[in-house]
């Protein structure tokens, strides 16, 4: 078998940050070498998971974790605020990231990939690991090209930070890729309520719904004249990202600069 991938997770306390824990320590072909989290403590990381002790304690200190435990690549799962200053640090110690956290610039992919070039090293940062809401979004930008007119709706629990979601994003980008330029709607419209007709990008609208209760979900409505298609894809729990969060860990091992978006690996 060949040697397992060392990996250090970043956000090890949070709930995504478990799921990988869990993932990396149950997986031969991954080793965990570093768990990092500003607020779960100095414990065994796998008691933050139930698992037997695995003698990997959560630090605090990010680059105390690279430079002592070199890890091959970091997966982040914190917050907007964080992941950017995190890939930076992994990046200057050659550490590749996998990046989960949403809520990045255009700007900022643009320079972490400069930084990648630069080191020689992979990375990745993917605003959703689901195979089933990748395919979600290719559908809904290859429908596009045929349905110009497009809203898409996102729901997410009422405690996320970032609005409109990180897979909002990259499949309005997508969309726009694909179907010819167009402002939808009137141009008379007015809003009597401040945001009542979503966010506007590129001539159509993004709708951020925020309840508790739910875990992820988005739409994508696309209509015609007489007609109107629908694709849409629920994620029930957390263990639906963690096979892609897997190939993540394995692709940036193998090229060189910053791949965003995980449908780049799905045909
Ligand atoms: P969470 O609040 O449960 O966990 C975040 C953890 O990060 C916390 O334990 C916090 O202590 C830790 N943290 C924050 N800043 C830190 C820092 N600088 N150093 C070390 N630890 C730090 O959040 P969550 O629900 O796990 O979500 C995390 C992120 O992942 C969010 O941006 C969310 O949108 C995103 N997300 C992405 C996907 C995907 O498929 N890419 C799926 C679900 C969630």
């Amino acid at each position: 078998m060949s040697v397992p991938i060392r990996v250090a997770v970043i956000g090890a306390g949070g709930r995504m940050g478990k799921e990988v824990i869990k993932l990396v320590l149950e997986d031969q072909e991954l080793e965990l070498v570093a768990a990092v989290d500003r607020s779960a403590g100095e414990v065994d990381v796998a008691s933050l998971v139930g698992l037997p002790a695995s003698g990997v304690i959560v630090t605090s200190d990010i680059e105390f974790a690279f430079v002592e435990h070199k890890p091959d690549v970091m997966v982040d799962f914190t917050t907007p605020q964080s992941a950017y200053m995190n890939t930076l640090i992994a990046i200057k110690h050659g550490v590749r990231p996998v990046i989960g956290t949403t809520g990045f610039t255009p700007e900022e992919i643009k320079e972490l990939d400069k930084l990648c070039q630069e080191k020689e090293i992979g990375g990745l940062i993917a605003p959703n690991f689901s195979i089933g809401a990748i395919l979600m979004m290719k559908f809904a930008a290859q429908a596009s090209k045929y349905f110009p007119h497009v809203e898409i709706i996102e729901s997410h629990g009422d405690q996320k930070l970032d609005a409109p979601s990180g897979t909002a994003i990259k499949t309005a980008e997508m969309i726009v890729e694909n179907r010819n330029e167009l402002r939808q709607g009137n141009p008379e419209e007015k809003e009597t309520i401040e945001g009542a007709r979503g966010g506007y990008y590129n001539g159509f609208r993004i709708h951020s719904v925020r309840l508790p209760g739910i875990f992820a979900q988005q739409e994508v409505i696309l209509a015609g004249f007489g007609q109107s298609l629908k694709i849409r894809h629920d994620s029930y729990e957390r263990a639906a990202y963690m096979p892609g969060v897997k190939v993540g860990i394995q692709k940036v091992m193998e090229y060189t600069g910053l791949v965003y978006g995980f449908e780049q690996f799905i045909d």
